[in-house]
């Protein structure tokens, strides 16, 4: 099979790789769909080779996509039936750790104490036919949903959606969302499906656009618009309740802070970068909470799942390309312009 692989320096290749066979507590996935998500760029981008965010060694290489969906195809000697049945539809949970320490056991296993793999990153990932992982790994995608649905609850959609639930957003908040990316337009999405009032930021016109068209309230551009005086416009001056930062950028992350109320909560979930903040007024006499929220459980994947079918949300929606392997070049570049919407591979 051929499997996309990042050089770094926003060059990838289409390498050869046998099909992999399962181990004994493995199962291999057929892939339908494989989403590309924010994170890619970084190690698309990457000088000097696949750099990884703090997420362990890269050795040799390493087939990209970590937002595996697809149907189980073979399953090791050692699975048993309840485990993982053949043709059985699944997500992939993409990390794997021990299995046995205190995060594995409750579903966090990409912070295991030995350490784990993340697949597309240090294990081999979706962008390929055939993808080999642990049983363990696996989260049913419900019969409601399509493979590019999976797919993208697998990262970019579970990352927005475990961030609102750490949050605890409720119907009555307003919330910020800063950058409307994959995951910031799937938080618009999912927290307007909450109930809540979302005021979404985003530098791309294009993108503020289809924010608007995934239930936002009120849109700013931060680059015509000063963006903490216009959400707090938007707040009789308050600031909003709660805000998310997805761009990972510095300047977005002060518009959080800043654009939050008093007792409000700010959430980052995108990687990378530094904020320096001014302690006394951002964040003491506002009596602020700040939280980081790094993807999800398995647990909360599967309750991400749920709680798309049951409120019916459009997620397909969130994809504006479709590619085949074999377009990864021209897909990258495109999604490295980060105007567009979300692209996926879909396997025939
Ligand atoms: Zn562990
Ligand atoms: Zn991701």
């Amino acid at each position: 099979m051929r499997g996309v692989i990042f050089l770094g320096e926003r060059k990838l290749q289409l390498a050869e790789f046998p099909d992999p066979a399962p181990g004994p507590d493995e199962v291999i996935v057929e892939i339908k769909a494989s989403g590309m998500c924010g994170s890619d760029l970084k190690f698309y981008r990457a000088t000097g080779g696949t750099s990884s965010l703090g997420l362990g060694t890269v050795t040799g290489r390493v087939i990209a996509g970590h937002e595996p969906c697809g149907i189980v195809s073979a399953v090791g000697a050692g699975v048993g039936e309840r485990a993982a049945r053949l043709g059985t539809r699944v997500m992939v949970h993409h990390y794997s750790g021990c299995g046995h320490c205190r995060h594995c056991l409750t579903g966090w296993s990409q912070m295991c104490l030995g350490g784990s793999i993340v697949y597309g990153v240090t294990g081999h990932g979706a962008h390929a036919r055939y993808m080999k992982v642990p049983a363990h790994t696996l989260v049913p995608l419900p019969d409601e949903l399509s493979f590019a649905t999976g797919a993208a609850i697998s990262c970019g959609t579970g990352t927005a959606y475990g961030a609102l639930r750490r949050m605890n957003l409720t119907g009555g908040d307003t919330i910020a969302v800063v950058g409307q990316g994959p995951v910031g337009l799937s938080a618009t999405q999912l927290a307007a499906a909450m109930g809540a009032r979302v005021i979404a930021l985003d530098v791309s016109a294009e993108r503020l656009g289809r924010a608007k068209d995934f239930g936002a309230d009120a849109v700013i551009d931060p680059t015509t618009d000063d963006p903490v005086g216009a959400i707090k416009a938007l707040t009789r001056g308050l600031g909003a309740d709660m805000s998310l930062d997805t761009s990972g950028a510095s300047e977005g992350r002060l518009t959080a802070v800043r654009g939050t109320r008093a007792w409000g909560v700010v959430c980052f979930v995108g990687e990378g970068g530094s904020v320096t903040l001014d302690v006394s007024p951002d964040l003491l006499r506002k009596q602020l909470t700040i939280i980081g929220s790094w993807t999800f459980s398995k647990v909360v994947q599967a309750d991400c799942a749920r709680f798309v079918v049951d409120r019916a949300i459009a997620v397909d929606h969130l994809f504006t390309h479709r590619w085949q392997l074999a377009q990864a070049d021209e897909a990258y570049r495109l999604f490295d312009r980060q105007t567009s919407g979300k692209g996926v591979f879909l396997m025939e």
